[in-house]
């Protein structure tokens, strides 16, 4: 009778072992490539105006008003110009990058990669919800494109044109990811690029989100150093806590936060931890 029952739990659970557990932790998730050469995200604030849920830089839980500043956008300019690195897009993000108080002096440095490199393309990633921030994307120069994720307010809440994933549910709290290869990583240092944050460079804009978070001083400081190595090494620790992980079930309505997040933003709100910067 109770192997009976066992075996009746087995099979209403088979859809979500045999659809997620056993295809994701140790058949179907690929080894994704942990470098893009092509493309950079310069996170050049972590602060936003508006407080999503889910956002991937854990705003509702753990805000922030760190910076970039002018002077590091410069070394990173000059490093690639030095190293003859041709991005093919550069993209500006945050935070909300509109809102950054030197904008114009940063579009203004990167000129200076424009006319390195005329075939890169430069795009602002901005939430285009107050008026201060549509005037800023007005007054910029047409070669800096616009991506937008239109947050608009609607019933006291705050809705935008991409789903957010469960960023704060990390896959090593859960028990179907208790055999998972971490080191595997995800799609997002390919399809979404590199990233550089004031702490350095980043395979994917989830590093510096959990490092800035969780307190890892674990980004490279120079692009000379930027490698396929330091990268899944830097993977091989944040994967784990990175909601992405758990593709592709991971978008969720509600805020979820999971034991790991819940412990590390109790540590950053008390104290944030120092990390070395870029
Ligand atoms: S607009 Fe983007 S950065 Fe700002 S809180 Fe929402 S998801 Fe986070
Ligand atoms: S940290 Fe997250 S976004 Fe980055 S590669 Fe790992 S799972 Fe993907």
């Amino acid at each position: 009778m109770i192997f009976m029952d066992a075996f009746i739990r087995v099979l209403a659970w088979r859809k979500y072992f045999f659809r997620w557990w056993l295809p994701w932790c140790f058949l179907n998730q690929p080894r994704w490539p942990v470098l893009s050469r092509d493309i950079i995200e310069l996170e050049i604030i972590e602060f936003c105006n508006l407080k999503c849920v889910n956002c991937e830089c854990s705003f509702e839980h753990a805000p922030s008003s760190e910076l970039m500043t002018a002077q590091q956008i410069k070394k990173f300019v000059d490093e690639s110009i030095n190293l003859h690195w041709y991005w093919k897009m550069i993209k500006i993000r945050g935070g909300e990058p509109t809102l950054h108080p030197e904008i114009f002096r940063i579009i203004e440095i990167l000129k200076l990669y424009k006319d390195f490199d005329p075939d890169c393309k430069f795009a602002i990633l901005t939430n285009n919800f107050s008026d201060y921030t549509k005037r800023i994307l007005s007054c910029l120069p047409a070669w800096v494109s616009v991506i937008s994720s239109e947050k608009k307010a609607k019933g006291g809440k705050i809705f935008g044109n991409t789903p957010h994933d469960s960023i704060n549910k990390a896959p090593v709290d859960l028990l179907i990811y208790k055999f998972a290869d971490f080191t595997k990583g995800c799609y997002r240092p390919m399809r979404c690029g590199t990233q550089l944050s004031r702490y350095g460079y980043y395979p994917c804009a989830m590093g510096s989100h959990i490092s800035r978070i969780f307190g890892f001083d674990i980004a490279v400081k120079s692009l000379s150093l930027v490698k396929e190595e330091a990268f899944a090494r830097i993977l091989s620790i944040i994967c784990k806590y990175c909601g992405h992980y758990k593709q592709p079930e991971g978008i969720a309505a509600k805020s979820v936060i999971s034991r790991s997040w819940k412990k590390a933003f109790k540590q950053y709100n008390k104290e944030k931890p120092k990390i070395t910067l870029y």
